[in-house]
């Protein structure tokens, strides 16, 4: 249940992040304002945010992330999409093309190379 709730507040959160009418997004680490005027050229705009969250990651959870993937490929700010969820700490859904688990990866891999 509280999965179902929290999943209820990341789709909202996401309409909010990609309606245009908000100006700026706060960075969580720094606390800086985060322009966020790239969302006027998202390809998700007008997409059912429940895409985009998957319930879980298996079976037709898989599916459904691929399907968020492929809108995610035709979207001409996806590297901006994706440098923003990982700068601003989006832990959960689809981002910038890459799932939760393939951002965490991503996140590790950033770690390890900047520590050698
Ligand atoms: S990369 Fe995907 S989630 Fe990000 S703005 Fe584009 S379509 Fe939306």
């Amino acid at each position: 249940m509280f999965y179902a709730t929290n999943r209820v507040a990341l789709v909202a959160a996401f309409c909010v992040i990609t309606d245009s009418r908000v100006a700026d997004a706060p960075d969580l680490d720094s606390g800086r304002s985060i322009s966020m005027n790239w969302r006027n050229r998202s390809a998700c705009f007008g997409v059912n945010p429940e895409l985009f969250f998957p319930d879980g990651s298996t079976g037709r959870a898989l599916l459904q992330i691929e399907e968020a993937k492929a809108v995610c490929r035709q979207c001409e700010v996806i590297e901006t999409c994706l440098k923003w969820a990982m700068e601003s700490g989006q832990d959960a859904g689809v981002w910038g093309g890459l799932s939760e688990e393939e951002r965490r990866a991503l996140k590790r891999r950033t770690r390890v190379r900047r520590a050698s």
